[in-house]
């Protein structure tokens, strides 16, 4: 028996259109929600995400501050960029494309989005908050990945969750909430330092993958109808596709017919992220 889809799309959607309810609301009162987003370079990636994220801003009734900078703008001018975004009343969330040019410190961009429109969950006061489980934004991905946990209804509960990759923005987060109360699960962090990652995986009743790394968890590395949950989104090259390359997730589809959930890649946890982006932008302008 082959697993149950994770539609991540459709339940984006669900959530986009909810966002607009609120955000009709929200301009019904006078407030137009609206997010900022700011773009350093030219990164062919980090431009088809600020598109899509427009788009979405777009169709969920809220305005998009687009900011393009060039490549060679430097760390002050930036600094200086995001000071004037912070005090300016009509933006409610400020969002800077990672990654940064190598000249610029990442650390300290996210330091200098006022925490009270830091809608994508980096500035340390944010982390703070989230792992203290006071108010605050949560990240994006992870709350994505949690929101289809509970669309599917997979018992968290008392459950053991492996997390394959350690990031700020996936999979130290996704620890920390699911070890919240309300979600109560038991949390394996695995990592490159982690020997023998079967070993791990194998004891997992959920699985979420964030490393990066094409196809890396494998039938034979997860339990029987075990939830996995594909976070990983990777370019590989693929001449017969038109644009030369092909996305592909850190899970090799052939799981899908041992697991007992799977979310796809496209399709799964990426229409997610955006949707909870739009969500934090809601709440960010409610405030
Ligand atoms: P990252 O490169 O910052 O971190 C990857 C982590 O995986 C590291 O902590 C590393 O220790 C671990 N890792 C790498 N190889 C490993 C291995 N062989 N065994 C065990 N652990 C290993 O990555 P990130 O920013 O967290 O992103 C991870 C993946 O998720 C990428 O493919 C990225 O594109 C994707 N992503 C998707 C979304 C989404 O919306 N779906 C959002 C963010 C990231």
């Amino acid at each position: 028996m082959s697993a149950i889809i994770m539609d991540g799309k459709a339940l984006g959607l669900k959530i986009r259109e909810s966002v607009k309810v609120q955000s009709t609301a929200l301009k019904e009162k006078g407030i137009m929600p609206c997010l900022a987003v700011v773009l350093v370079g030219d990164d062919p990636a980090s431009m088809s995400y600020v598109k899509s994220k427009d788009k979405a801003l777009g169709e969920a009734g809220m305005e998009s501050r687009d900011i393009r900078l060039p490549e060679d703008t430097s760390e002050d001018q930036l600094l200086s960029i995001i000071a004037e975004l912070n005090r300016d009343d009509k933006v409610h969330g400020i969002l800077v494309q990672s990654p940064v040019p190598k000249h610029i410190n990442e650390e300290k961009i996210n330091d200098a989005v006022a925490p009270h429109k830091d809608v994508d969950c980096f500035h340390p006061d944010s982390v703070g908050n989230m792992i203290l489980g006071r108010p605050g934004f949560l990240p994006c991905t992870p709350h994505g990945v949690l929101m289809l946990l509970r669309e599917y209804n997979i018992p968290i509960s008392g459950s053991h969750a492996v997390i394959v990759g350690r990031s700020n923005i996936v999979g130290k987060p996704l620890a920390n909430l699911l070890i919240r109360r309300e979600y109560n699960a038991t949390v394996t962090l695995c990592h490159t330092g982690t020997k023998d990652l079967a070993r791990y995986t194998l004891q997992a009743d959920i699985i979420i993958a964030a490393a990066g790394k094409p196809n890396l968890i494998k039938p034979d590395m997860i339990k029987e109808r075990a939830a996995v949950i594909d976070v990983g989104i990777n370019r590989v090259e693929d001449s017969s596709a038109q644009k030369g390359y092909r996305l592909c997730g850190d899970v090799d589809p052939a799981v899908a017919q041992k697991a007992g959930f799977f979310t796809p890649v496209p399709g799964g946890v990426g229409p997610m992220t955006i949707a909870m982006l739009l969500q934090n932008v809601a709440d960010a302008a409610k405030k």
